[in-house]
């Protein structure tokens, strides 16, 4: 097959044998599978909380870890090999990872909603190998390319941002809204960022940390939350008189999985409101259904991101709606890369981000 490359370096890559079991291992280099395949030099990769379960539990729900699995999936870099229909993408185009490519075949391939491809092809997610290795192999309308304002470290940061599109979209947000969102972690903070870039006027950022709370403020919250330990009627009713929202919140985000969490959330959507869910927590939780139900409110699911969000998503970064450079709280280098699980694990800083094997820091 016909190709442009200038590929060198390494492909160390981060492994996962089993749960706290990892290893180093320089593994072949990717190779370009379709003359529309690039290969992409990794230069940075956040870390989120499904790499940190996998690393954990060496599992999420049905996808289990059977082979070694090289972990990662929030990466950005920079392009080494273009195939020959290529026509979008040069060799040394700095670009953000979509890290997940469809199908194309299938019906919500077909139907436009490709992030619930049937036989989707993830990075980190079994069988597939992620991004946390010297190079990297995806199709060229799965990289995007960033901006020259955009640096490859915001470039890291496009997923989780990407995300939180998602689930904004989902939450149909419009100017002039109130909007609550569960959970101040790096999605949680996102979905704050982007409702405020889509025009929302309250935004209330509920988390049990106050430090977590202390930057939601600074960031993109107009409102801050701290739940008691009290029935979810009681913390809702009391959200929605501080904030002064007595009709309630025009639409609600989940974005802590937690179960008093989306128990409060359904008290504290208006009637007719709009509540998502994005986080992941308990498969199976108690939930006040009657009042969904003579509310009509509106439950939706999100998952991960599907046409034009990693586009809006890096146009959000490059017209500087969007801060994401503030989340950043370090960079290890790729030899110290299980130290940025730990931290993750941990709960220190918001996102940590590994430098490729082939990046000097
Ligand atoms: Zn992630
Ligand atoms: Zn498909």
């Amino acid at each position: 097959m016909s190709q442009t490359t200038t590929e060198t370096g390494s492909n160390l890559s981060f492994i996962l044998n089993k749960p706290y079991d990892v290893k180093f291992e320089e593994r072949p280099k990717p190779t370009i599978q379709s003359p529309h395949d690039v290969v992409v030099a990794i230069n940075y990769t956040g870390i989120c909380g499904s790499d940190v379960h996998y690393w954990v539990e060496g599992r999420i729900g049905p996808f289990v870890v059977k082979d070694p699995m090289v972990l990662g999936h929030e990466s950005a870099g920079t392009i080494v090999t273009v195939g020959d229909a290529v026509r979008s993408l040069k060799v040394g185009d700095r670009v953000a990872i979509e890290p997940g490519f469809p199908c194309r075949r299938c019906e919500p391939c077909l139907s436009g909603h490709y992030n619930l491809c049937i036989d989707m092809h993830f990075a980190a997610t079994p069988p597939y190998d992620g991004t946390l290795a010297g190079f990297y192999a995806s199709p060229e309308d799965f990289c995007y390319k960033l901006p020259e304002s955009v640096s490859l470290q915001e470039g890291a940061l496009i997923e989780p941002l990407a995300v939180a599109v998602h689930i904004v979209k989902q939450a149909e947000i419009k100017p002039g809204q109130s909007v609550v969102v569960m959970g101040a972690g790096p999605v949680g903070l996102l979905c704050c960022a982007v409702a405020k870039a889509y025009g929302a006027s309250k935004i209330v950022s509920v988390d049990i940390v106050p430090s977590r709370l202390e930057f939601a403020a600074s960031y993109a919250a107009t409102h801050t939350f701290t739940p008691e330990r009290k029935p979810a009627e009681e913390n809702a009713a009391r959200l929605l008189e501080e904030v002064g929202i007595p009709e309630g919140a025009d639409a609600v985000i989940d974005a802590s999985g937690a179960e008093p969490s989306i128990q409060t959330s359904i008290h504290v959507v208006r009637r007719g409101g709009v509540y998502v869910q994005g986080g992941m927590g308990k498969p199976d939780i108690t939930f006040p259904i009657m009042t969904l139900c003579t509310k009509e409110v509106t439950c939706k699911g999100s998952f991960r991101y599907g046409s034009g969000d990693y586009k809006l998503a890096v146009e959000l970064v490059a017209s500087k709606k969007v801060d994401v450079k503030k989340l950043i709280t370090g960079t290890v280098k790729f030899e110290d890369a299980e130290q940025a699980f730990k931290d993750v694990k941990a709960g220190t800083g918001i996102k940590c981000l590994i430098a490729g094997p082939n990046e000097k820091i």
